[in-house]
């Protein structure tokens, strides 16, 4: 378990949905305004991954100039392929119901993203070359598989096999490796993270 990491997003997680309804409106008009909450989702993504992992590993938790333009400029590209994935599925007609459920994924996803690459950019800095496959929160989740992994430590350049479910046998770099498996059923609401450590070490599995 990392419990930090779960808490951080829960409280990101509701950050998110405090604006869904004007999110979900501006969503599906294609408003630049929906790009805008994107990006600062994603930033917010990015500073629960400063404040949880940086405490794990030897990092500066204050920003320099630099990297906040860089986070900035990353949020913004990421919230334009966000708009561009959502523009035909929302744009065919869908109800008022389905769109704030596409939305809430949209926000979610986005700050999962964040938290993913600033966890593996601070495991690049710091040299912590080992990842464990953990669960960030408890919560009702039905992927047997994704359990089976937790617990699981290997150097950060190799990849997790999946060992079970519809894409069993599938290499993955971790939890949402859309490259390795581009299947939301298997990422969408997992809620797996990776620990980067800079010395491999068993801990308790869950
Ligand atoms: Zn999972």
């Amino acid at each position: 378990m990392f419990p930090q990491l779960g808490r951080a997003l829960t409280l990101a997680f509701r950050r998110a949905t405090s604006v869904l309804d004007s999110f979900s409106r501006n969503l599906i008009l294609g408003n630049r305004a929906a790009a805008s909450v994107i990006a600062a989702t994603h930033l917010d993504g990015r500073r629960v991954a400063r404040s949880t992992h940086g405490v794990l590993l030897p990092t500066r938790v204050t920003l320099t100039a630099a990297e906040a333009v860089a986070w900035r400029r990353e949020g913004v590209r990421y919230a334009e392929r966000s708009l561009e994935l959502a523009a035909p599925v929302l744009g065919g007609g869908v109800s008022k119901f389905q769109a704030q459920s596409y939305a809430r994924t949209v926000l979610t996803q986005s700050i999962w993203n964040g938290q993913d690459v600033e966890a593996l950019r601070i495991a690049e800095t710091t040299e912590a070359i080992w990842k464990e496959w953990v669960r960030a929160f408890s919560r009702e989740e039905h992927r047997d598989h994704h359990d089976d992994l937790i617990g699981r430590v290997i150097p950060t350049n190799e990849l997790f096999v999946l060992p079970g479910g519809p894409n069993a046998g599938a290499s993955v770099f971790g939890p949402r490796d859309w490259n390795g498996v581009s299947d939301a059923g298997e990422w969408i609401e997992c809620g797996h993270a990776l620990r980067f450590s800079r010395e491999a070490r068993v801990r308790n599995a869950a």
